[in-house]
């Protein structure tokens, strides 16, 4: 049992609680679990379900601004993700199960930073970034360099991720695409394309402990992409006992195979 509970209202409200000790408590997906194993303690939860400063979807100049607490059942079924960044609805749809989707949030996955999960490869290949408050103020942070290692990112104990801010992908050409081996369980593997028509970017995630990333240029050559993934799998495994390192990159390959190619299949949106 936690020491103390907080459910605040508001962002100030929140901040004042925060002092470094605070657990942060979002949709629970991730936390409750691992402190019902007994795996880390909380003698303090902040809970951030009651802040509605946090929660909805908009758009926001070129960008889709997310609140921390939009779950993944919003974000795959929101027209605004629909027309302006699609992939990131299908990765949202294919997250765990429904309860899973309903309670789970992008500020939750964003904060754990689990290189595998479906959201942060495609948040790394749309280029978001991460919008951070604490009482010493705010900052944004592109999103590839927050998450730092596997479950490790960029985040103090009294900084709070308010929202991920991404842009929108109008007019170019991307895909999302999935590996899992038991329903409902996380991704082996995940990949994500976005071809925009000057620039693109490839991301892998699931096997280095943080997501491979490819710049791509207007034109890009296939094998030579695909040989940089493999590359980077390999100066980086990562693998555990269901799924060594050489089958992940193995895995890798082939998926970022399979989003370049339906990328540039696509029509452009
Ligand atoms: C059965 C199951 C299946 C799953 N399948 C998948 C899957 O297929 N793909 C996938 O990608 N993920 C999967 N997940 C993971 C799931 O997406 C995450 O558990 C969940 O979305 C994390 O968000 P949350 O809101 O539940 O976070 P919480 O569990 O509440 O918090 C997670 C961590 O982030 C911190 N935190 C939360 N919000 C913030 C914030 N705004 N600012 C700062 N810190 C914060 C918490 O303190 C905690 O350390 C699965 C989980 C389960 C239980």
């Amino acid at each position: 049992m936690p020491a103390s509970f907080a459910a605040p209202r508001t962002l100030p409200d929140l901040l004042t609680e925060l002092d470094g000790e605070a657990t942060i408590l979002a949709g629970g997906m991730t936390i409750m679990p691992l402190l019902n194993r007994g795996i880390g303690r909380a003698d303090k939860i902040v809970s951030l379900s009651g802040i509605p400063a946090l929660r909805g979807i908009a758009c926001s100049g070129n960008s889709v601004r997310f609140g921390a607490m939009a779950t993944h059942s919003e974000i795959a079924s929101d027209p605004i993700v629909a027309e302006h960044v699609p992939i990131l609805a299908t990765a949202a749809a294919g997250i765990g199960d429904v309860q899973v989707r309903n309670r789970g949030t992008i500020g939750g996955v964003a904060a754990y930073g689990n290189a595998g999960a479906d959201y942060v490869t495609a948040l790394t290949a749309l280029g978001a970034r991460v919008v951070v408050v604490s009482r010493r103020g705010s900052r944004e942070v592109a999103f590839d360099r927050f998450v730092l290692g596997l479950r490790r990112t960029d985040l103090a104990r009294d900084e709070v991720i308010v929202a991920v801010v991404v842009p929108s992908t109008s007019g170019g050409r991307t895909a999302f695409e999935r590996y899992f081996r038991v329903q409902g369980a996380a991704p082996t593997i995940t990949a994500a394309a976005v071809l925009k028509p000057d620039h693109g970017r490839l991301a892998v995630g699931g096997a280095t402990p943080t997501p491979v990333i490819v710049e791509l240029g207007r034109e890009f050559d296939l094998a030579a992409t695909l040989d940089a993934v493999d590359e980077a799998c390999a100066d980086r495994p990562f693998g555990d006992a269901h799924n060594p390192a050489p089958y992940r990159r193995a895995m890798a390959r082939h998926f970022a195979t399979r989003v370049l190619q339906r990328a540039q299949e696509e029509q452009s949106c």
